[in-house]
């Protein structure tokens, strides 16, 4: 995807949660574009988090320097928005499997640390956009919610309203943080607000933070955990390289409005299987064959999902209607082959499968 967006010379612009897999390609997209980059880290000191920043740095035209900010940190975000005329708020607790304390694992870091970041920002007088990286489970909570819409796929007019503290706590986690940024939003007129929101995001991370449960599913189809075959549940993939550039264009495009969904394909696991063996042959074990919903709850817990999840989105179709970020932001979305393809070689290349 090329980006055909001009920018004239500016101000610095804030990344949060710079180090991420997701962020980690934005910055590396924002440097390229000539941009200084602010990106904030939970610990510049750590290299095992933060040293692949120094690649992605490297030989660009822009300059990128970290701060240091924790998003329950409330005046954390000050010293490194200074400045900056476009903020964007990656950072969130991305925890789906074995979450101990959901409420101060999740809900309390996304959701105060949306508003730290956004009273920062009106606090912050160079700041005229923010964009906020959501998710499609802020616009789902499961599968099965699609049938109680009455459309045949998911837009951006969708609310997960079926998500709580116990039952899928991250995607409630999201949906809370975004709509307070909404809300906060509406509060103010500096700054707007423009929302992304991803699909499960594959292919090549820029560190060793490739996104954990996208990594899970590719662990678990080359590890022949699924070899005598595989729940029929579906995942709506894009990938990280448009995801980065979904972000770009939400941040430049001055006319960009509202929320975005930002998916390429949804397949099942099978699907998933299949591109794999066609591309990696058969010596893994990639399944070949479904197995009923009866034998896929049962199997659930020991993927560390809990029954009722597995109840509300095994056998049930997932669709979203990409059309508003293609043609708002002009996105054009990889293939979902191309993404599993290369995150499955960066695992295989790292020994992880
Ligand atoms: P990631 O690599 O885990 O990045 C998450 C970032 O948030 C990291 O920089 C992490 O910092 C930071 N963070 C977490 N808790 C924090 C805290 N208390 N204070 C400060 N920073 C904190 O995951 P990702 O996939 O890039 O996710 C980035 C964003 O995309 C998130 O908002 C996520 O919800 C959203 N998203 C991801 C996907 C996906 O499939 N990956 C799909 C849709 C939306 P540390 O490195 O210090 O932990």
């Amino acid at each position: 995807m090329s980006t055909q967006v001009t920018v004239r010379r500016r101000r610095p612009v804030l990344v949060t949660g710079g180090n991420g897999y997701v962020a980690s390609w934005l910055v590396r997209r924002l440097l390229e574009r000539g941009f200084d980059v602010h990106a904030t880290v939970r610990d510049t000191g750590d290299p095992a988090r933060t040293g692949h920043l120094g690649a992605v740095a490297r030989r660009r035209p822009g300059r990128l320097s970290l701060f240091d900010a924790d998003l329950l940190d409330a005046g954390g975000f000050d010293r490194a928005m200074a400045g900056c005329r476009i903020v964007f708020h990656t950072a969130s607790p991305l925890i789906v499997r074995d979450v101990v304390d959901p409420e101060g694992d999740l809900v309390q870091p996304a959701v105060r640390g949306t508003r730290h970041v956004l009273e920062a920002a009106n606090r912050t007088p160079s700041v005229r956009r923010v964009v906020l990286t959501s998710s499609i489970v802020a616009v789902y909570g499961d599968a099965a919610d699609l049938e109680e819409t009455g459309a045949d796929r998911f837009d951006e007019s969708h609310w997960n309203s079926t998500s709580n503290v116990r039952h899928q706590p991250y995607s409630y986690s999201k949906t809370l943080a975004e709509r307070l940024a909404w809300e906060m939003a509406e509060g103010q007129d500096r700054w707007d607000l423009v929302a992304v929101n991803p699909g499960l995001v594959l292919g090549p991370g820029l560190g060793r933070n490739t996104s954990a449960e996208g990594v899970l599913i590719m662990r678990d189809l080359g590890n022949g955990y699924y070899r005598f075959g595989a729940p029929e549940l579906e995942y709506a993939i894009v990938d990280v390289r448009d995801v980065a550039e979904g972000h770009l264009r939400a941040g430049l495009i001055p006319e960009a409005r509202g929320r975005h969904i930002l998916v390429s394909e949804t397949l099942s696991l099978i699907e998933i299987a299949s591109i794999l063996r066609s591309h990696f042959g058969d010596g893994y074990p990639f399944p070949r064959q479904t197995v009923s919903k009866v034998v896929a709850l049962m199997l659930a817990p020991r993927r560390r999902i809990p029954q009722a999840v597995a109840r509300r989105n095994v056998g049930y179709p997932l669709r979203f209607d990409n059309r508003y970020a293609r043609d708002a932001l002009g996105v054009t979305f990889r293939p979902a082959a191309e993404s599993i393809v290369d995150h499955f070689r960066q695992l295989l290349d790292d020994g992880l499968v």
